[in-house]
């Protein structure tokens, strides 16, 4: 299996689909799984993209078997059976190809300018038509097909500019098996004379190169994305000039990933539009525009994986959580719908939120330090790990956790007036008092566990015959600023004695 990326912007979430439906499968079926990047049109090339997309994948957890990034998953450096992997240092391998396809009779040079060609199209198009290099008019134009063999070479020796295009057979009707939407017949004579190789920078185009190398690097099962089913035609009559039907590899095209509309597909520019990533690494391009990706926003590869493993495939059960190897058993072509598959963004934050509520605390807390450390807390690690526990359940990302345990590594600075008005000032105005004389006796405490205060305070109150209520929420105001949170010992006990101690006095002071 191969992903043939472009280096040309940043990998799409789709992109990213197709390629782990390669690594799936590859994996499912004891097979290799190559990156070959496919940079042969210079004119796109984006710098940084190629790094991007070996990030991306290893961000996601997809182990790169050969091929560029290979290894380490990071390096772009690469050896291998069938190296090089990046097309740009195979250029010397095409033009052979293409010449034997001349020699065939399946090929031929086109010497036609820029400019020719383009009143051609005009001209069609005048006529409201539209022009198309095919078996209709290539043997009026300026090809090999017209012109005698020695002008040819007469040409090519003094440096004319040419093409090398696949001469397409006249009315033949193309049957073509795709391993997801069955058999697709399509007749070559809607199909025009597609440009193989050019002189102009000694490259080939896409469709050489990628059946080419296709070929050379033993690819069995091609998976990519529907927008390449046009092209699977050609493909195959490339594979049928070349003689390789024998070992044509087989093709799966994926459906569209769709807008959460439904309508249209989902591209590049709908994340920020949205409001949410399209990207799974944030993406800063060389002109300094951002665009969000997963990872920064948040997201668990895990969770992202999950989710866009079940973008266009089901399991035919109920199943919803899979791990990378879960999908690996369970992966199949055959699950593979062929209608576009609708991304919604809530389900990927439903998908995160449960990765969040399946992981330890001791994971959590390790994402969770780095942040409260932003923030100058320095706390031990295990009364983290504590906190994480307490208050994972309702939180859907890492940075969740914050704004959710924030009253215990601050005291606060603004009480609720509601709280305030209800049980600090309630009850007849005596509970200051009473919280005072909790206060004086907490300072005297030396087992300060949540076990012991827990029953001290409550034997305390009941003991007085002070509102339970009353005063349980006013000693909770004083410690974290409102009515919520855990049980109230389990906070004393976390934010520890002279914290306790210094927010009573602090309330007592201020309110
Ligand atoms: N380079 C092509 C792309 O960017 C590869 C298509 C294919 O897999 O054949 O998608």
């Amino acid at each position: 299996m191969r992903f043939a990326p472009s280096p040309t912007g940043p990998l799409h979430m789709g992109g990213v689909r197709t390629a782990l439906y390669n690594y799936l499968f590859a994996r499912a079926h004891g097979g290799t799984f190559i990156i070959r990047v496919e940079d042969t049109d210079s004119q796109r090339f984006v710098p940084g993209a190629e790094q991007y997309i070996l990030d991306a994948l290893d961000w996601c957890g997809i182990h790169i078997d050969e091929g560029i990034g290979a290894g380490d998953g990071t390096s772009v450096e690469s050896q291998g059976p069938h190296a090089p992997y990046r097309q740009s240092e195979r250029k010397a391998i095409y033009l052979k190809y293409a010449l034997d396809l001349i020699a065939s009779g399946n090929a031929y040079y086109a010497f036609d300018t820029a400019e020719a060609l383009e009143e051609l199209r005009e001209k069609a198009e005048a006529a409201g038509g539209k022009f198309a290099y095919n078996f209709e008019v290539r043997e009026g134009l300026e090809t090999s097909l017209r012109l005698p063999a020695e002008e040819v070479k007469a040409r090519i020796a003094r440096g004319d500019q040419y093409v090398v295009r696949f001469k397409m057979p006249e009315n033949e009707d193309v049957v073509m098996h795709d391993l997801i939407r069955g058999e697709v017949t399509i007749n070559s004579s809607t199909l025009d004379d597609k440009v193989l190789w050019k002189s102009s920078d000694e490259l080939p185009t896409y469709h050489l190169a990628n059946i080419v190398d296709d070929h050379l690097m033993e690819i069995s099962h091609v998976i990519r994305g529907e927008e390449w089913l046009p092209s699977l035609p050609l493909h195959y009559l490339l594979y049928k000039a070349f003689g390789w039907t024998e070992t044509q590899p087989l093709f799966a095209h994926l459906p569209l990933l769709l807008k959460p509309t439904g309508q249209g597909k989902l591209s590049k520019r709908d994340g920020d539009k949205l409001g949410f990533p399209v990207f799974p690494l944030r993406w800063i391009s060389p002109e300094g525009e951002i665009s969000a990706g997963y990872k920064e926003d948040g997201y668990f590869p895990e969770a992202f994986v999950n989710m866009l493993a079940l973008l266009g495939w089901n399991p035919g059960t109920e199943q919803e959580i899979f791990s990378m190897q879960e999908l690996v058993e369970q992966f199949s072509l055959d699950r593979v719908s062929k209608s576009g598959a609708r991304f919604q963004p809530e389900k990927a934050r439903w998908f995160n939120q449960q990765y969040m509520h399946t992981k330890s605390n001791a994971e959590l807390t390790n994402e969770f330090i780095p942040i409260l450390l932003e923030k100058g807390i320095a706390w031990e690690r295990d009364k983290i790990e504590r906190v994480v526990g307490l208050v994972k359940e309702r939180a859907t990302f890492v940075n969740d956790l914050w704004e959710l345990s924030s009253y215990f590594f601050v005291a606060p600075i603004v009480y609720d007036e509601k709280a305030v008005a209800k049980f600090w000032k309630g009850g007849g105005g005596e509970n200051p008092k009473r919280i005072a004389a909790l206060r004086d006796m907490l300072a005297g405490e030396v087992d300060f566990s949540a076990a012991h205060l827990e029953e001290l305070i409550h034997s305390e109150i009941e003991r007085r015959e002070w509102p339970m209520g009353q005063v349980m929420n006013s000693l909770r105001l004083a410690l974290v600023g409102a009515s919520m949170g855990p049980g109230l010992a389990e906070i004393c006990e976390l934010i520890g004695k002279p914290e306790t101690i210094f927010r009573i006095d602090n309330a007592l002071g201020r309110l």
